[in-house]
C-alpha cells in the first residue's frame, strides 16, 4: 500500500514536471530490487539509474552495464510514453541483469534474457499480454525455456557449469 501511494504521488509529480522520469525509474528500481535479489540469490550492488538516448544501432531501449560493485541501468527517454506496467517490466528486467553474478554468469545470452523476461513478468503479471507481443519470437522462446526448466534447475545447471570451469551452460544440458 505504501508503495502504491508513493507511486501515485510520484507519477502525478512526474506528469507535472516536479519529478522527472529518471526520478521515477530510480524509485521503481529501489523498490523492486530486494525482490529480484531474493529470487536470484545475489546482490545487485549499487545501482545507478540513467535516462538517456540509446546509442544509434542499439535495438534495446534499456540496458545494464555491470561493474564489480553494482551497475548502471540505462533507460531510453521514449519509454516514458509507455504504460506504467511497462516501466516496471523494464526496470525489473535490468535489475535481473545486475544480479547475474558468479555462477549465473554461465547463462548463455539467450538464457539470461529469458530469465530477465520471466522474472519481470512474474512480478508484473498485468503486463504479460503487451509484453509478449513486444519481445519477439526468439525472446518468447527463451522465456518459455526458462519456465520449462524452472529457476531451481537452471541454478543447478549454472552452478555445475561454474564448478566444471565452463564459460557457458552447454546447450545439450537443457534437454
Ligand atoms: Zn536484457
Amino acid at each position: 500500500m505504501r508503495y502504491l501511494l508513493l507511486l501515485v504521488a510520484l507519477i502525478c509529480g512526474c506528469r507535472s514536471k516536479q519529478a522527472t522520469f529518471e526520478d521515477y525509474m530510480a524509485y521503481i528500481v529501489q523498490e523492486r530490487c530486494a525482490e529480484v535479489e531474493r529470487i536470484m540469490g545475489k546482490p545487485a550492488g549499487h545501482l545507478h539509474v540513467s535516462v538517456q538516448e540509446k546509442p544509434k544501432g542499439l535495438r534495446a531501449r534499456a540496458a545494464c552495464k555491470r561493474s564489480p560493485d553494482g551497475a548502471i541501468l540505462y533507460f531510453d527517454p521514449s519509454l516514458e510514453n509507455l504504460p506504467l506496467s511497462a516501466w516496471e517490466v523494464h526496470a525489473i528486467h535490468e535489475i535481473v541483469h545486475a544480479c547475474v553474478r558468479e555462477e549465473w554468469e554461465t547463462l548463455t545470452h539467450d538464457l539470461e534474457e529469458g530469465v530477465c523476461d520471466r522474472i519481470a513478468l512474474s512480478l508484473v503479471p498485468q503486463a504479460e499480454e503487451g509484453m509478449l507481443q513486444d519481445i519477439g519470437s526468439n525472446r518468447r522462446h527463451w522465456m518459455r525455456e526458462v519456465e520449462r526448466l524452472g529457476m531451481d534447475r537452471l541454478h543447478q545447471l549454472a552452478s555445475r557449469a561454474k564448478s566444471e570451469g565452463l564459460e557457458e551452460i552447454p546447450t545439450h544440458w537443457l534437454e
